[in-house]
């Protein structure tokens, strides 16, 4: 059987995680890797992805190379934002193949650029080619995992859902927005300025549910609070002392109305476990019946971006033309052993 020749374009945390596992699939088959740093311009991808050599050399012209290698999918990770991916997305999808971006606002693009979404879906179809954003979180804890919890309702009142996680892992850029190691004037300005984002996500999860479930939500407010430290915590990339912020408790509500329906909070921080604070994932579904899931610890955000990524490639090469999203494919599962998804469209 054909494997599914896979290019991975951006190679930071994420989409070197990305290329790895497509390289542990037998059914995958790494056709190419694109970055636009400089210091990884030309050298071997196995090389910077610490597999041993691959023969792949890192490329800056994407257009170039997926003229020359014709992927079935390319996998996307360079940014969050839907303007800034576009010119990429659509170099993609010109070139005919089908498309997995974590970019959040990928989760539901309509809602931040109803207009680009459509160019999007529009030249998806054209080509004949699947486009999907997908990730931890927008596109799958705080929004999937809900939709289908409520799977098994009669009756669905409201929603909420809360992921407790612990930022050490991640490097200065998170650390800036998310507002770690600021004083309180300092965060307050951040948040005033936009430099402090908190999560990026939020109104995406909150359509998603609301269209899955038809809650009619037209309307969502955000907050973000600072997370102050009683304790000294301390990561390779930031100290925070006490009385200073460990990060940002960033909350969403979708209202119907005047009811808020849709409950969803993000609390960002370093070293919760300092703070007596235990990570997890928690959803409360008020309806018939009621349901309550935890997932503790926290459901690994790094490796589950990686992953479903990777995972969904079978998906997008099946899915019908154009823009679609995590509840437009099949259930997300582990891609093992024999399996299926070697089968060609
Ligand atoms: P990163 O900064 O480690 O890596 C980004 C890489 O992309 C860098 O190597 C950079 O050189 C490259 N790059 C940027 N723009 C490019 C372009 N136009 N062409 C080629 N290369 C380009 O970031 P990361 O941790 O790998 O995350 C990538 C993005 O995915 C971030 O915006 C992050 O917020 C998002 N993300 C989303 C989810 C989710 O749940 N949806 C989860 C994790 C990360």
């Amino acid at each position: 059987v054909t494997p599914i020749r896979v290019v991975q374009w951006g190679l930071g945390a994420m989409g070197a995680g990305m290329a790895r596992l497509v390289l542990s699939k037998p059914g995958l088959r790494l056709a190419g890797c694109v970055d636009s740093r400089p210091d990884l311009a030309g050298r071997d991808a196995g090389t910077v992805l610490g597999t041993g050599p691959l023969g792949l050399p890192v490329s800056a012209d994407p257009a170039r190379l997926l003229a020359e290698q014709r992927p079935d999918v390319v996998l996307i990770a360079t940014t969050s934002w839907l303007a800034e991916q576009m010119a990429d997305l659509e170099t993609i999808v010109t070139a005919g193949a089908d498309c997995v971006s974590i970019a959040e606002e990928m989760a539901a693009p309509a809602v931040a650029d109803p207009a680009l979404a459509e160019r999007l879906d529009k030249l998806a179809r054209a080509h004949r080619v699947s486009v999907v954003g997908t990730g931890v979180n927008p596109g799958f804890v705080l929004d999937l995992l809900v939709v289908m919890l409520t799977g098994g309702c009669h009756e669905v009142r409201s929603v909420e859902a809360r992921r407790v996680n612990d930022l050490s892992p991640y490097g200065p850029t998170v650390m800036r927005t998310q507002g770690v190691g600021l004083t309180l004037a300092g965060f307050a300005a951040g948040v005033a300025d936009g430099t402090v984002a908190g999560h990026v996500g939020f109104p995406q999860s909150v359509r998603m549910i609301s269209d899955a479930l038809g809650l009619g939500v037209d309307r969502v407010e955000e907050t973000r609070e600072p997370i102050v430290s009683a304790v000294r915590r301390e990561t390779p990339h930031v100290v925070v002392e006490p009385g200073m912020v460990a990060g940002c408790d960033h909350r969403c509500v979708g209202y119907r109305g005047a009811t808020p329906v849709i409950r969803l909070t993000h609390p960002q921080q370093v070293r919760p476990d300092l703070a007596g604070q235990a990570t997890g994932d928690h959803i409360v579904i008020d309806g018939t019946p009621p349901v309550h899931m935890t997932i503790s610890p926290e459901y690994a955000g790094g490796l589950a971006t990686q992953a479903l990524a990777v995972n969904l490639i079978p998906h997008v090469r099946r899915a019908g033309p154009g823009l679609k999203s995590m509840l437009d494919l099949p259930v997300p599962a582990a891609l093992m052993g024999e399996p299926a998804y070697l089968r060609q469209p």
